[in-house]
């Protein structure tokens, strides 16, 4: 195997392994925005040897994301934002494809977007593309994990399509525009979505590697201010519109 010494501190555990490495360099994740979540979230698979990161964000880089997006430096302002994450992301590992997409994603592209891909991971800053990105994963059968962040909160979930809760289950209305609030209003401390970001790269390695207890069913609210977790069951709503889907995860056993 190639890279042995760069993988050794995994290698090592036995939940990774030889085997569980190759599963990592046969995965193709798709990552869901190049920002504050992103970021973290995509320098850690693309280390830990993902084979493939599809990165989907439209956005160029602004001043005001480099406080928390640390994919992006100072050079880059007025770049495409996927296009400096891909140049970081070769620097660090050279042996992992990085699929630059410069979109928003959208249910008109979800399908061209998640194509062959083993997993996604949403760290959007919007409810219209976090609703998208999951009935994609769910009419396609890959596996979510979704994360958000406001002030000095977050929260995380696992969706495993067919099987448990999906983001919909959760929260089947979007919230009125006029309370939704945005980073851009409400404030976000970085190291927050750094945190955010690393729990959704720790939970993608465990549903690549099929190892662990994933946070399927299980939504995680976080208060770095009180640093406080508190964690919620949720259930599959018998009113979900995606209750019916019958995708190609169902085969594989939940572990
Ligand atoms: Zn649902």
């Amino acid at each position: 195997m190639k890279d042995i010494n760069r993988y050794a501190r995994q290698l090592i555990l036995p939940e990774v392994g030889g085997a569980g490495q190759k599963k990592l360099a046969k995965a193709r994740v798709l990552l869901v925005g190049a920002g504050g979540l992103g970021s973290p979230a995509a320098l850690y698979l693309a280390a830990a040897g993902v084979g493939t990161l599809v990165l989907a964000d439209g956005d160029t880089v602004d001043l005001s994301n480099l406080q928390r997006q640390i994919l992006h430096f100072t050079q880059d302002v007025g770049k495409a934002k996927v296009q400096s994450a891909r140049n970081k992301l070769l620097a660090l590992n050279p042996g992992v494809k990085i699929l630059a997409q410069k979109t928003r994603f959208t249910s008109a592209n979800a399908a061209r977007l998640m194509a062959g891909c083993d997993l996604a991971l949403d760290g959007s800053d919007n409810f219209e593309t976090r609703y998208a990105v999951n009935a994609a994963c769910l009419a396609q059968g890959v596996p979510l994990v979704w994360g958000a962040v406001l002030r000095w909160e977050g929260q995380i979930m696992t969706v495993f399509p067919g099987q448990t809760a999906c983001y919909e289950c959760l929260f089947p209305e979007p919230p009125d525009p006029a309370v939704a609030q945005s980073c851009a209003n409400a404030g976000i401390v970085g190291a927050v979505a750094g945190a955010v970001g690393c729990l959704m790269a720790t939970e993608g390695l465990k549903v690549l590697l099929g190892k662990g207890v994933p946070l399927a069913g299980r939504f995680w609210s976080l208060d770095f201010l009180k640093m406080q977790v508190r964690e919620r069951a949720v259930y599959r709503r018998k009113d979900c519109p995606h209750g019916a889907v019958r995708p190609a995860w169902k085969k594989r056993p939940l572990h």
